[in-house]
């Protein structure tokens, strides 16, 4: 059907079913809705619709199985690659369903799909709560939690994927189910491939403030005995003067404690970033343990591990250390990410960062940050797709850039780091990587290469719960996707 007459069909529909935000190219409005976290991803939908309740939402997914419209949803619109928008495709924007609901136990809350991690990590910090989120405020839990979920506290409590018990979706055929034990191996670690996920219930523990203003925490239910979890964050800024040497320095300190066994409640994420001064080299430090005295032995310890320039860990609540987080990302950028997970940041591996970030190019949005997979993630307490159990570190290589005129120099630069991480030792790196960073287009040949590489041995599971929960592959523009890449 030629553009003008869908558009007209489509028309008809939003007639019939008011309720349904319709955007289509000829309104104002068009440009703004279309806008993904990636912003050279300038592909135009047919039109945006924008759903206000389930039934909305079963409405556009009958319509667009009945017409065979290609579609793509979108809730936070942070897939790196921008693949919330696709060139024709009938874009469903789940923004508006948004909301956090809280079990009477308290110990699960109820996400609705296009809820930001900043609404979760708020909602349930004001109800004393908490549950694994991403520190990024305006990224989709949703879809963050479905393809895995790296972010602090995943070490004693899981990934987001592994917090997932219960999902409420809309099938190919425009029906709303609840997801039975199958679907939801298939949800944690494969998201969307099988339908709109409406709600997903999670696991959330007990939490609860401990004296006047200050961040005391009890923690029920993450032990079978209380315990009063304090939380300590904040970034270590190394001195900058040579970023290869110490990236190399603290890689090979880091090595030698963690024979000591790192304790669960410490999550540390490196990070090498454009700061004021210039390239960076930071620590963000997350403590959330019971004991506050150990989490200060352990920012010293990590302190020492490098020539200290700055040192702000300091007790604080998720609403500031989303805040904080959140104020240094940029809005919107160009270009692309690639990643690896690497075994250990070993010697090798770690010359050729360090090599890497000594040339990270002068612009805020160029960046390198690096999770640790460890602890409690790498044993899933429940069925899921996601491969990657084995201890690692998942490296985001981001050759983004705040300006559309430097982006072919933040990825030609993106593009030598993962290059050179492999060449330097390919038995480090593992054979899959982390679906959300993993670029499809420059780290695969075939669609077949992408599955492989992100899904690994767990390909044939997901292919068999597609047969069965959507055989006609109308949810065909999802991450992933089984058929040509997008
Ligand atoms: C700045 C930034 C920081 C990040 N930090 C982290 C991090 O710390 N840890 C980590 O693990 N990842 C991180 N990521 C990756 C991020 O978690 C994924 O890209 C995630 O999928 C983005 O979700 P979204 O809803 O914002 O994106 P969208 O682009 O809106 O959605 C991505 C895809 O998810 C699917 N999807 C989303 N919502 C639904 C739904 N309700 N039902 C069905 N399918 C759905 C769709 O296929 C959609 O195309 C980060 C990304 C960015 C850009």
């Amino acid at each position: 059907m030629a553009r003008a007459t869908q558009l007209t069909d489509l028309e008809s529909l939003i007639q019939e079913n008011p309720t349904i935000n319709y955007i289509p190219p000829s309104s104002p409005d068009y440009t703004n809705a279309r806008m993904v976290y990636n912003a050279s991803r300038t592909d135009n939908p047919l039109a945006i619709v924008q759903p206000q309740s389930h039934s909305d939402v079963c409405v556009l997914i009958k319509y667009a199985k009945r017409k065979s419209l290609p579609f793509t949803l979108r809730s936070g619109g942070h897939n790196l690659e921008g693949r919330a928008v696709v060139e024709n495709a009938l874009l469903i924007d789940l923004r508006a369903l948004t909301g956090v609901t809280i079990a009477s136990d308290r110990k699960s809350a109820t996400i609705q799909g296009g809820t930001l991690q900043g609404e979760v990590g708020n909602t349930l910090w004001n109800a004393g709560l908490g549950t694994p989120i991403g520190l990024i405020p305006s990224v989709g839990y949703v879809g963050w939690a479905v393809y895995g979920g790296y972010g602090p506290f995943s070490a004693h409590w899981g990934l987001g994927a592994d917090q997932i018990i219960g999902a409420t979706v809309v099938n190919p055929d425009g029906e709303v189910i609840h997801a039975d034990d199958a679907l939801l191996e298939g949800i944690r670690g494969a998201g969307g491939l099988y339908g709109v996920i409406l709600e997903l219930v999670v696991k959330v523990y007990s939490i609860s403030k401990v004296g006047p203003g200050y961040p005391d925490l009890i923690l029920s239910n993450w032990e079978p005995n209380t315990k009063v979890l304090k939380l300590l964050a904040g970034p270590i800024i190394f001195d900058p003067t040579d970023i290869h040497k110490t990236f190399v320095q603290y890689n090979a300190e880091y090595r030698k404690l963690e024979a000591e066994d790192i304790p669960a409640e410490l999550t540390l994420q490196q990070t090498i970033f454009n700061g004021p001064r210039g390239r960076a080299f930071a620590i963000r430090f997350v403590w959330g343990g019971d004991d506050l005295e150990e989490g200060q032995y352990w920012s010293r310890k990590i302190a020492a591990l490098g020539p200290v320039m700055v040192n702000a860990i300091v007790p604080t609540t998720i609403p500031e250390i989303l805040a904080n987080t959140g104020a240094h990302v940029p809005p919107r950028v160009y270009g692309s990410a690639l990643t690896h997970n690497v075994r250990l940041i070993s010697s090798e591996t770690a010359e050729a960062i360090g090599r890497g970030i000594a040339k990270l190019p002068n612009n805020p949005g160029t960046m390198m940050s690096i999770h640790q997979l460890r602890g409690k993630s790498t044993k899933s307490q429940v069925a899921s797709v996601f491969e990657a159990r084995d201890p690692h570190f998942m490296l985001e290589i981001l050759g983004f850039s705040n300006e559309a005129s430097m982006q072919s120099e933040a990825e030609a630069w993106a593009a030598g780091v993962a290059e050179d991480v492999l060449r330097a030792s390919p038995g480090n790196v593992l054979p899959t990587g982390y679906i959300s960073l993993y670029n499809s287009h420059f780290q695969a040949n075939s669609s077949e290469e992408y599955l492989e590489k992100t899904y690994g041995s767990r390909i044939e599971v997901l292919k068999i719960l597609k047969s069965r929960f959507d055989p006609e592959n109308v949810f065909g523009l999802t991450v992933p996707t089984l058929n040509t890449l997008k």
